[in-house]
């Protein structure tokens, strides 16, 4: 258990130093039995200590504040994905530079904020919806992603920024370094003329080899 605590943590730290999550923006959460340890709220994820973080009970209506200090206000995207995917390990959050820019343009189709122009994206996340803008911390729009009928790791939160889940602590981490990328990517070239997309038989190769959704599964 304690290795799980330590994991998120030393994941926090590695997202700050990449510059991902300033101030004390992002979350970040590990689900140990029926139970989810998350960054409180105003913690630098920096800052993270195994003692420190907040305790939260899941239970099959969500998440209760049992031990530790007062979580993230933003518990109720982790909550979400949690419940999406009984196997989800780990949750993060982050307010990225460029994830954010782009959550602020159209999306590119239904299933996918970001249009597929590097092959990481699709090996890793798949697919990566927007949820429409609420003010952080909003019930309803954990609610909407909960219930969002298309098969995802995460989301994209209208002018706001990343959700994303993993199976494994870096996996979670790893994808939300890989929207960053991909979204720096986009904010890079929207405005070149003759930008090349991945084709579709090139984006279904990639997510049937790395098995990650893509829009089939709408
Ligand atoms: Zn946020």
């Amino acid at each position: 258990m304690s290795s799980l605590l330590g994991e998120a943590c030393r994941g926090g730290r590695h997202l700050e130093r990449l510059g991902l999550s300033p101030g004390s923006s992002g979350n970040i959460s590990v689900r140990v039995g029926d139970k989810v340890h998350i960054s409180p709220t105003g913690q630098s994820l920096g800052g993270l200590d195994e003692d420190g973080l907040s305790v939260m009970h899941l239970g099959p209506d969500g998440l209760e504040h049992v031990g530790g200090p007062r979580p993230s206000k933003e518990h109720g995207l982790h909550e979400a994905l949690y419940l999406r995917d009984p196997e989800a390990v780990c949750v993060v959050h982050l307010h990225s530079t460029h994830a954010v820019a782009a959550s602020c343009l159209p999306p590119w189709t239904e299933h996918s904020a970001l249009p597929p122009l590097t092959p990481y994206l699709l090996m890793r996340v798949g697919n990566l919806p927007l949820i429409p803008y609420r003010p952080p911390g909003d019930a309803a729009q954990a609610r909407l992603l909960r219930e969002l009928d298309i098969e995802c790791h995460g989301a994209l939160l209208q002018n706001h920024g990343p959700v994303v889940a993993g199976r494994t602590v870096s996996e979670a981490v790893d994808r939300a370094i890989e929207i960053e990328l991909a979204a720096q990517t986009v904010m890079l070239v929207r405005h070149v003329p003759g930008v090349r997309m991945l084709t579709d038989g090139e984006t279904e190769h990639l997510t049937s080899t790395y098995q990650q959704p893509w829009r089939a599964s709408l």
